[in-house]
């Protein structure tokens, strides 16, 4: 059996200068490869001009830059543009580009499903496959800029991608090892050059790694709240059960202590007459007004057929908004992108095998939900 080549990719520029070492080259060459890579977004060694012959050969017979293969490319009429990759073994994971006027973010997966299994998600529904790899992570951001930037005809300088989230498919922070070299990656500034208020970790709530991300790579944070109570949120979001609101939010105001901004997000997915009544709304206040810096994001979900859930309609969405805003805490509603292309938040399903039928136990309703009584009206 060959032995496989070493993906380039899974290095940062300290992994990548021991690299160099081990192969017995100088560890500076790091630098120049590390910018070819990901500054120029050349994965051929032979293109590196600058480098010695001698070394590209070596290089070429030990390892590569692996990309992902894209199964589907798709671009909304908004612009939102979504790539399926594949992962192998039957799982494929998805990366969407949104263009905004004044920034262009781009939502990344972390893993081949989830083990979360949110009630409300459809990536949770899949149940879990695996932890991508750091050349996983990082490659789908490879892709993405160098495509985006041939299409938009920016030079080797420019950049189009300015902001990153990790709210693609799976759980960043259950895939952590994973996670922080490619964060680093981002933020170098012989990589992507994103400063750490543009990249952005998303979290159902796994509070010892919160800690260590404070320490290790201290980014943007944004926490997905979705309940003001544990009694609900226990039952949306069920790592909830392990870490309840109190150690979450506590672990958000010591993460505010290294945070690059100096607010938490809170996303809360409106679910109608689950968690959407204007006196969960002040239940809410309660629990996080003079507590901890934040602002509310509100999502409108996505239903997909297996949920069982509905959106809440957008009524009932503002007056939930106007319960926060008026009690002073900063309250956007997200606006839905690519939605005729299903890249919107939780409709990313992608070919993602389900190995832990977390599907059928939320079929079989062992989760009810959505309460007979919603009192609307
Ligand atoms: N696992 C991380 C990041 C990925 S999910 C997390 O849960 O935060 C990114 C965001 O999309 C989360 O806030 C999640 O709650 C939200 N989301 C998931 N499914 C959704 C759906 N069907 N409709 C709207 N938002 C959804
Ligand atoms: Fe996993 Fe996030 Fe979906 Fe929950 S919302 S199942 S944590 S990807």
């Amino acid at each position: 059996m060959t032995t496989p080549l070493d993906n380039l990719l899974d290095f940062d520029q300290s992994a990548l200068k021991a690299y160099c070492e081990r192969v017995g080259e100088k560890s500076f060459r790091a630098t120049q490869l590390f910018r070819w890579i990901h500054h120029r977004g050349v994965g051929n060694f032979d293109e590196m001009t600058d480098l010695a012959r001698s070394l590209r050969a070596k290089l070429a017979g030990v390892a590569e830059v692996r990309p992902l293969a894209a199964i589907t490319d798709k671009t909304s009429a908004d612009g939102t543009r979504k790539w399926l990759f594949d992962v192998g073994q039957g799982n494929a994971v998805e990366t969407v580009y949104i263009p905004e006027d004044d920034r262009a973010t781009l939502c990344i997966s972390s893993q081949a499903g989830c083990a979360v299994g949110c009630r409300f998600c459809s990536t949770g529904h899949q149940g879990f496959s695996r932890n991508l790899t750091t050349g996983e992570i990082i490659a789908q951001l490879w892709h993405a800029e160098h495509q985006m930037r041939a299409k938009l005809g920016l030079g080797a300088n420019e950049r189009a991608i300015s902001n990153v989230v990790m709210m693609g498919m799976g759980e960043p922070l259950q895939n952590y090892s994973q996670l922080v070299p490619a964060l680093r990656m981002m933020l170098d500034d012989h990589g992507y050059g994103l400063s750490r208020r543009r990249v952005t970790v998303s979290t159902s709530g796994v509070v010892p790694m919160i800690e260590r991300l404070r320490e290790d790579c201290p980014v943007a944070l944004a926490v997905s709240l979705h309940a003001p109570d544990d009694a609900l949120r226990d039952r949306l979001v069920p790592v909830n059960q392990k870490y309840p609101l109190h150690e979450l939010l506590d672990a958000c105001v010591r993460y505010l202590e290294a945070a690059p901004r100096d607010f938490i997000t809170f996303e809360y997915c409106m679910l109608d007459g689950v968690n959407d009544a204007p006196e969960q709304a002040r239940a809410l206040v309660r629990l996080v007004r003079d507590r901890v810096a934040c602002k509310v994001n509100l999502i409108p979900f996505n239903p997909f057929a297996e949920s069982g859930l509905r959106r809440s309609p957008r009524e009932r969405v503002q007056a939930f908004a106007d319960v926060l805003q008026g009690a002073g805490i900063v309250t956007t509603v997200r606006r839905t992108r690519g939605d005729d292309i299903a890249a919107a938040c939780g409709q990313l399903a992608g070919e993602v095998r389900d190995r832990t039928s977390v599907a059928q136990r939320m079929a079989r309703g062992t989760i009810a939900l959505v309460r007979a009584d919603s009192a609307r009206h």
